[in-house]
């Protein structure tokens, strides 16, 4: 039996291609309380301005300015008040000179008033309360429209759907909005080794940890799963599960099976249903044998069964392939620098990719792996909360250096961010 070759391409390289398949799905219109996370897929407007009405940002009283003029410690100017509103009642008094209205926070300005004198700035007696400073006009005031005007464009086409979008179509009575579907993403674990968490382990078993993992991470990005039975190593039952895979979702992830092993059919079952490969060999470490092919606007992505290969080929190939079929505006991994903690003397041909603890203090952000890290590390992943790159090339990397960073997770893109 011969190996089969195969050509290495580099990193980039690799994920352009898989990125210049993938299309972003067709939007369809859902409730807004379904809507959280989904891309909209089209502008949104306001259907009125925003305040609706002047109305007051304090719990107070309305005045009009004018009769506030003069007004100091020793000439405090006395206010009468003839009504008194809180939100939702409009006033239906106009004030005459000296009068006050006493108003509540989101209330309407009565007709006649102009400014609103806080609580905490006033003196209250038995008809009223008296002033020591004058107030301008429009003082403490929220006025019409001074947050957006009617048919102002308020949200774009593309924008993630998060709290605030809902509180914005929640503000102008939306109950539907578009929004681009989601890719529907289907998870075979595949290894006639592997087993599920309840079942014993027999020799030579070891247990699925691919599947899961896979499953959090879609799960991470908002992306929902149809996890299929473990997969044994045998030709045909690939094929069915692949194909049956295929035929139900966008995406087919499968772990395992994809390298030159006697036992990996992931490439025949590729041959079989007759997809395209875009590549199956990629210029890096671990996870070299990642696999990716596409057939009628369905993807297949061959992660290696190694957990740390296939954790790092999730994070560069899978996650901006989901994130553009969803139609998101941010598909790549964020990328920061980061100072090496530790030394890696040996050169390599290809490019490291070392699951890591970045830390961010004051005098820098540092990377250092994030505990024993050979492929099939999985604990390593764990303790992770991102990946070093280190180029390939004919020298090693000294603590100290200056490298690239992969971020993994949201709490790490906010602090890079607030750096
Ligand atoms: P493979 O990619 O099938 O050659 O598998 C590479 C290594 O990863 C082998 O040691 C497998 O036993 C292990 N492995 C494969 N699939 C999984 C999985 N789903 N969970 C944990 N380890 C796995
Ligand atoms: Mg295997």
């Amino acid at each position: 039996m011969s190996v089969e070759m195969r050509t290495p391409i580099p990193v980039k390289e690799a994920i352009e291609s898989v990125i210049q398949v993938v299309k972003h799905k067709e939007p369809f219109t859902l409730s807004v309380e379904e809507s959280l996370n989904y891309i909209l897929a089209e502008d949104v407007q306001a259907t009125y301005d925003i305040p609706r009405f002047n109305k007051s940002p304090y719990d107070g009283f309305a005045i009009n300015s004018q009769d506030s003029q003069g007004a100091t410690g020793d000439n405090r100017i006395a206010f009468k008040v003839v009504d008194h509103i809180g939100a939702g009642t409009p006033s239906n008094v106009k004030l005459k000179n000296g009068e006050a209205v006493r108003i509540m926070t989101g209330a309407p300005i009565p007709d006649g008033a102009d400014a609103v004198v806080m609580f905490e700035q006033t003196v209250e007696n038995e008809h009223g309360f008296t002033i020591r400073k004058s107030f301008e006009q429009g003082e403490n005031i929220s006025f019409k429209g001074e947050e957006c005007r009617e048919q102002d464009i308020v949200l774009d086409k593309g924008q993630q759907i998060n709290s605030g979008v809902i509180a914005v179509l929640a503000t102008f009575g939306y109950q539907h909005v578009k929004v681009f579907q989601k890719p529907t993403v289907a998870i075979i674990a595949t290894g006639s080794e592997l087993v599920g968490p309840k079942d014993p382990l027999e020799p030579g078993k070891i247990r699925n940890s691919n599947g899961p993992m896979i499953e959090a991470l879609c799960r991470d990005i908002n992306i929902e799963t149809t996890t299929y039975e473990i997969q044994e190593d045998n030709l045909q039952g690939c094929i069915d599960i692949v194909k049956k895979a295929m035929m139900q979702h966008d995406i087919v992830i499968t772990t395992g099976g994809v390298s030159v092993g006697d036992f990996d059919y992931l490439p025949k079952v590729y041959e079989a249903i007759d997809a395209e490969v875009l590549f199956n060999k990629v210029q890096m470490r671990p996870g070299s044998v990642t696999t990716v092919a596409y057939k009628d606007n369905h993807i297949l992505f061959g992660l290696s069964g190694n957990p740390s290969a296939c954790y790092s080929g999730f994070h560069l190939f899978t996650k901006p392939a989901i994130q553009k079929m969803m139609a998101a505006q941010e598909i790549y991994p964020v990328i920061i620098e980061a100072i090496l903690n530790e030394d890696f003397k040996k050169a390599n041909p290809f490019t490291r990719f070392i699951r890591a603890k970045i830390s961010f203090s004051n005098d820098g952000v540092y990377a250092a792996p994030s505990g024993f890290n050979k492929s099939n590390a999985v604990v390593a992943i764990a303790k992770s909360n991102g990946m070093i790159i280190l180029p390939s090339g004919t020298r090693g990397y000294a603590k100290g250096d200056k490298v690239k960073v992969l971020l993994t997770d949201h709490q790490s893109y906010e602090r890079a961010l607030n750096l």
